[in-house]
């Protein structure tokens, strides 16, 4: 499959058009953002970890019956994708309180919440992705019926439950992460875009070391490292 127009370039990835009216090609970019893009930064190899660690966790996900966008791997840093409509919430799932959580609402960092929190955020750049409740999310038109929002709800703690076991296993505490949803021409609800370290929180179970992109968040260096570690733990075998 050859990539043909450049559709859109947004921060970690740029999307592709193809021969086929319903696919895409996805290439991940080394640059790094945070702070709604005021920090800006670039690894050599980034976009290609995050393309085999996000190809191998949709392929979990898919396995445990969440329907993904993912067609296949076309190289490192390449992937065939289904064209969905992007539904413009980022869903928020946290297990422990830390970054804007803790700031926000002055829990204390490192809490394991009581339960599984999701949160819903505008998808708007300019607007600085803020938090929104659900009749924000209908006021605005954002999806036509609250049900999706259950809907939304439902797959991402489905997601937590899956990924959380997955990652347990490896010795990595998964803390939080977002994710995008979009929907196909059948109207069916499709996991998009990516789960790696730029959009996930990982904590080392024995050192407590965090190992996502909050190394580059904070400054803490070796941020390749910690992708690849990622990596490595993910392709491990396990009973
Ligand atoms: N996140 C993301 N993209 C965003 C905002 C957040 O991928 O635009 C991820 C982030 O990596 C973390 C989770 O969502 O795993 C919760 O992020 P939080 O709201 O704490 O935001 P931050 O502290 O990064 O501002």
């Amino acid at each position: 499959m050859q990539k043909g127009k450049l559709l859109y370039e947004g921060k970690a990835k740029k999307l592709y058009e193809t021969g086929d009216s319903d696919l895409l090609i996805a290439e991940f970019k080394d640059d790094l953002t945070a702070f709604n893009a005021e920090k800006r930064g670039s690894e050599k190899g980034k976009g290609a970890l995050n393309c085999q660690i996000s190809t191998q966790l949709f392929r979990l996900l898919e396995q445990n019956g969440i329907e993904t966008h993912l067609v296949e791997t076309l190289d490192e840093n390449h992937q065939l994708v289904k064209k969905v409509r992007i539904i413009p919430i980022e869903v928020v799932v946290r297990n422990t309180a830390t970054g804007s959580l803790s700031k926000r609402l002055g829990i204390e960092d490192g809490k394991k919440l009581p339960f599984v929190l999701v949160e819903f955020y505008l998808k708007d750049d300019d607007l600085g992705d803020p938090i929104i409740c659900d009749d924000h999310a209908m006021l605005l038109e954002l999806v036509d019926r609250r049900e999706t929002l259950e809907e939304l709800k439902r797959l991402g703690r489905k997601i937590n439950e899956v990924l959380k076991a997955f990652f347990a296993e490896r010795r990595l505490n998964l803390i939080d992460f977002k994710v995008e949803f979009g929907v196909d021409k059948a109207g069916n609800i499709l996991l998009s875009d990516e789960i790696s370290p730029d959009s996930c929180r990982f904590w080392d179970m024995d050192t407590g070391e965090k190992m996502d992109k909050d190394r580059f968040r904070q400054n803490l260096g070796n941020v390749k490292v910690a992708y690849e570690e990622v990596l490595k733990r993910i392709l491990e075998e396990k009973q």
